[in-house]
């Protein structure tokens, strides 16, 4: 008998059909009418635990993190993760509890002081912009000693971190190069 494709696929998915359709009556009628799991909401996000970046999705319910696993989809880590990054959801949630040790709001210890300070968070990033000015107005460095335009503040550095992603990389190397930094480092690289 001459059997060309199509008319392999035409019989292959009658057959499968017939083979699931039982199954698939049953879920119908009311055999599952209630769902065993309440559904809860994924978020894929990033283990910020070191320079590798490995991809993560956690769930999270009532603001408690119910399941956390490595992002098989992820080009890094592929669906694993190291025992670190197992631990990740702790940083959230402990024993089922908010994690009373987690910091949820900025805090500042003065220069000098001995003491922890909370504070909200348009006080820390106008402080944060109010000291970045100063010290750009006061270092920055238009020529250079033989007269070359050079356009560098060589008074402040930055230091990235391994959750930021690569368009977040991008956005903060235009910023910080438009204020003419030259020390410019990021954790994956080193
Ligand atoms: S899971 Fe482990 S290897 Fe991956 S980023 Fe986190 S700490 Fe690093």
């Amino acid at each position: 008998m001459d059997l060309s494709r199509r008319d392999f696929l035409k019989i292959s998915g009658v057959a499968t059909g017939g083979l699931f359709l039982p199954s698939g009556t049953a879920l119908a009628t009311g055999a599952y009418s209630y769902p065993l799991h309440k559904p809860i909401g994924e978020t894929p996000t990033i283990c910020c635990f070191c320079g590798v970046g490995c991809g993560a999705i956690v769930a999270a319910q009532d603001g408690l993190v119910v399941n956390l696993e490595g992002d098989p989809d992820h080009p890094i880590n592929r669906g694993s993760l190291c025992s670190k990054g197992m631990a990740l959801a702790q940083l959230n949630t402990v024993d089922g509890k908010p994690n009373p040790k987690r910091l949820t709001k900025p805090m500042y210890r003065a220069p000098g002081s001995d003491t922890w300070q909370e504070k909200d968070w348009g006080w820390t990033i106008s402080e944060i912009a109010k000291r970045v000015k100063a010290t750009r107005d006061e270092n920055f460095i238009a020529q250079d000693d033989q007269g070359r335009t050079v356009n560098r503040l060589e008074a402040i550095a930055s230091f990235g971190g391994a959750a930021l992603d690569s368009e977040e990389c991008a956005l903060l190397v235009k910023a910080l190069r438009s204020m003419g930094l030259v020390y410019i480092e990021h954790q994956a690289r080193i």
